[in-house]
């Protein structure tokens, strides 16, 4: 197995034990609000094969073989520095947003506008950090399959999210959210 596809995997796994614990807790809060669709699920769920399935066929089998380009060193390295930058954005997220973080659209009883931390300079360092590392993704895994796809069916995902989740902030916090949205970019930081 090849350096860039370790380092792919030894990350992935590193974001899941930073997600663990939060994602264990949040599940036991009262939620008052829940917009998860069918369309959201059918995205997820090819979100999945992009960034997980397909790159462990990749990864184990030569069964992906076919669809493999082959970029120069350099390439591969620049992928190492974009996954450790996507991997220190995702845990400043975390960081910052706690037990408000969720996998689908929710709103817990108890949910707090975050505005500060990273939050305070965009409005989604968790999408900003997941655009970083499907270009990531595809340097590393150099597979149309197991790499590049991952950005087309990211941005899909993206465009859809984003604009249902920033509705369901505004029905939620209102005015506070709306000043909050004139302040900050959604994935790079407003000019001032
Ligand atoms: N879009 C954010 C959060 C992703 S998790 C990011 O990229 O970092 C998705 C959940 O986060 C949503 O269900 C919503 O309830 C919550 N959320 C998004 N922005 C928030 C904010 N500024 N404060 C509190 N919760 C937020």
């Amino acid at each position: 197995m090849g350096i860039f596809i370790i380092i792919f995997w030894a990350v992935l796994v590193t974001e899941v034990v930073i997600r663990a614990p939060i994602s264990r807790q949040q599940r036991k809060e009262a939620k008052s609000d829940q917009r998860s669709s069918i369309q959201e699920k059918v995205l997820l769920g090819l979100l999945s094969f992009s960034g997980f399935l397909a790159p462990l066929i990749y990864s184990v089998t030569p069964w992906l073989n076919f669809a493999n380009y082959s970029l120069p060193a350099w390439a591969g390295w620049l992928g190492v520095v974009l996954i450790l930058a996507a991997l220190f954005v995702f845990w400043r997220g975390h960081v910052d947003l706690g037990l408000n973080w969720s996998p689908t659209l929710e709103i817990r009883t108890e949910h707090k506008l975050i505005m500060n931390g990273i939050y305070g300079m965009i409005r989604h360092p968790m999408y900003a950090s997941q655009w970083i590392w499907v270009i990531a993704q595809s340097l590393l895994l150099q597979n149309w399959i197991a790499g590049f796809l991952s950005i087309p069916v990211w941005a899909l995902f993206y465009f859809l999210r984003v604009s249902a989740e920033e509705r369901m902030m505004l029905d939620t916090f209102g005015d506070k959210y709306r000043e909050y949205v004139n302040k900050t970019g959604a994935v790079f930081p407003k000019a001032k």
